[in-house]
């Protein structure tokens, strides 16, 4: 038997499949050419807050939207393959990746596998045992300060040897509170195109 998640999902493509109608005929390279780097949380949607349409744009999301290299990984083929002129990393206020860092997650996992609670200052594991120490081995890639973590990502992806450096890459922080996308202007302007 379908979860009661798998049902609703399938149900809710059931719909979208029925007005799918011209959308059969999107190009598969992004018609407005640019692509975003976001977080994954879930209050989030990209296609709401930057206005896009399917086939309009790249959309590459982990949590925090940080340049990772898998990140930095797809912002290439977006460009190299799909012909993005134009890219974005926008992080958000009060985002998850500020509660932890990577030794508390380590530990929390070393301990446990299930998921973890949070009282609003520290996380705690309600089971114990089953745990893997293999989380000591990640890099989780955690923020102290928004401001800081994007511009570090703009620039960590506009010091790649793969970014062509005619791509100018925008820093904004999404706020939760009100929807609106703030511009960091430390780095956008470190992602400058030259
Ligand atoms: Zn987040």
């Amino acid at each position: 038997m379908a979860s009661q998640i798998v049902s609703e999902v399938t149900a809710a493509n059931d719909a979208y499949v029925a007005s799918f109608g011209k959308k059969s005929e999107l190009a598969l390279p992004p018609a407005r050419r640019f692509a975003i780097l976001t977080c994954m949380d879930a209050r989030l949607d990209p296609a709401k807050y930057a206005g896009l349409s399917e086939g309009d744009a790249h959309v590459i999301r982990n949590a925090g939207g940080r340049a990772s290299d898998d990140a930095i990984r797809s912002l290439i083929i977006s460009h190299k393959l799909l012909g993005t002129l134009e890219w974005f990393v926008i992080h958000h206020t009060n985002c998850g990746m500020e509660l932890f860092s990577d030794e508390i997650m380590a530990d929390l996992l070393d301990d446990s596998l299930a998921t973890a609670s949070f009282d609003g200052k520290n996380w705690s594991n309600p089971q114990h045992g089953g745990g893997c120490s293999g989380g000591h081995f990640i890099k989780w890639h955690t923020i102290k300060s928004q401001e800081e973590s994007v511009t570090q990502d703009v620039k960590r992806i506009r010091s790649h040897p793969l970014t062509p450096k005619n791509i100018p890459i925008y820093g904004y922080i999404y706020d939760v509170k009100t929807g609106k996308i703030n511009e960091v202007p430390e780095a956008t302007a470190a992602g400058r195109a030259a």
